[in-house]
């Protein structure tokens, strides 16, 4: 789950990792109001949105707009907020689409003297979270790391005992801080750690971190992604999800306890278990076709969810065919069966339908299908039921 900047900075306040203070606006009027109550010269409006690259994106409704703007007055502060407000914001991280701003945040403005950047992740070779840190702050991190991957600069570090203080004193170093910055990011990194830890995060960035030109230093953005599977653990976390910022389909597919992801193909996939689902759009790919979707029912699911399931993949207008492949282990093939008839029912089916099962109660469910006449197009195997549906999408 990911959530806002101004969310992760308010979890950031309350565990000592510097941020400037901001304030969440709605309206002009509000950021107006914010601007005054900041009372600084300086100020910077930001659109809050589940993406970065804000600064160089565009809003497309006012194209000369982008989504971090400075200002220096209350009305330069309206004019911004107003021009993102309720508007599309496009950067490279949202796709051509973009996604509709809801909220500001209107924040102090930071006299810069370097951009940092210090971003932790889950480091699957070293199984444990690592901190990486680089001098080339405030840049496309991809295109660094590509490039120039000398200039980041890795520290693996124990999830209980923390980043140790040799670990932030060699990091400092490596960017060539001095004086109190040096203090400062010991604090400042300590703190982002036990903040990933604590939290149950999968993904922390800042980027960029910046020095002050007093040798502070401050989390100027913040992008913050939890492990959906400890949120239980984080009830306050779990209360900041966007569902406005999330794919609805994914948003239905989750209520109805199924996992879905959307792809930009155009053969829907109803399978039980990942692995199995992954092994079909695998498939489907190897004979020349394009999943439009990740879908695992699971290995429990009831009629209505699969029914669910029928509703969301036609739903999606690119669909031109569906493959129903199902291994029958704790699902019964019968139940698979009796959910396609009543979503036949209750939706209909406008595309053609191919069909693969196996496993329990196979042989109840093919006569379930056989037997009520409906034009679906039964498979044998793995590869027949790629090549049936692939030909139908055609
Ligand atoms: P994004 O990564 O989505 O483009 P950032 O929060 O990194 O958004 O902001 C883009 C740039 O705007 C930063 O690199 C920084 O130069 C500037 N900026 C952001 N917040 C502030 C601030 N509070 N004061 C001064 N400059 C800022
Ligand atoms: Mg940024």
């Amino acid at each position: 789950m990911k959530i806002h900047e101004y969310q992760a900075k308010a979890v950031f306040r309350r565990a000592g990792v510097a941020v400037p203070e901001g304030i969440v606006a709605e309206s002009a009027e509000a950021a107006s109001a914010a601007f005054e109550q900041l009372g600084g010269e300086l100020a910077v409006v930001k659109a809050q949105i589940h993406a970065g690259g804000r600064g160089k994106g565009t809003i497309e409704e006012v194209p000369e707009q982008h989504g971090v703007q400075l200002v220096r007055s209350a009305d330069e502060a309206a004019r911004a907020a107003a021009a993102m407000l309720g508007h599309t914001l496009v950067t490279i991280q949202t796709g051509p689409a973009g996604q509709t701003v809801r909220h500001v945040l209107v924040e102090a403005g930071c006299r810069i003297a370097r951009e940092l950047y210090l971003g932790i992740v889950v480091d699957r070779n070293a199984a444990g979270p690592v901190l990486m840190a680089s001098s080339e702050g405030g840049m496309d991190i991809e295109e660094v790391a590509a490039r120039t991957p000398e200039l980041i600069f890795h520290e693996p570090f124990d999830p209980s005992a923390g980043l140790q203080s040799y670990q932030t004193r060699k990091l400092a170093q490596k960017l060539e801080l001095a004086g109190p910055s040096v203090r400062a990011a010991e604090k400042f990194m300590r703190a982002l750690c036990r903040v990933f830890v604590d939290c149950d995060c999968s993904l922390l960035e800042i980027n960029p971190l910046v020095v002050t030109d007093t040798g502070e230093l401050i989390a100027l953005d913040a992008k913050m992604s939890l492990d959906d599977n400890a949120l239980f653990r984080h009830p306050e976390l779990s209360d900041l999800r966007d569902l406005a910022e999330e794919e609805p389909a994914e948003v239905r597919a989750s209520q109805a306890g199924l996992s879905y992801v959307k792809l930009d193909g155009n053969i829907g996939c109803l399978v039980n278990g990942a692995g199995l689902a992954m092994s079909t759009m695998d498939l489907i790919k190897l004979h020349g076709g394009q999943p439009a979707n990740f879908l695992d029912v699971g290995g429990g699911a009831n009629v209505d969810q699969v029914t669910e399931a029928f509703r969301i993949l036609l739903d999606d207008k690119s669909v031109n065919a569906v493959l129903v492949n199902i291994f029958g282990g704790i699902m019964r093939c019968s139940t698979i069966a009796e959910a396609i008839l009543a979503a036949y029912e209750s939706v209909g089916f406008n595309v053609p339908l191919v069909v693969r099962l196996e496993g329990t109660e196979v042989e109840q469910g093919r006569r379930i299908l056989a037997d009520s006449g409906l034009d679906i197009i039964a498979a044998d195997g793995l590869t027949d039921a790629a090549k049936k549906v692939v030909a139908a999408a055609t």
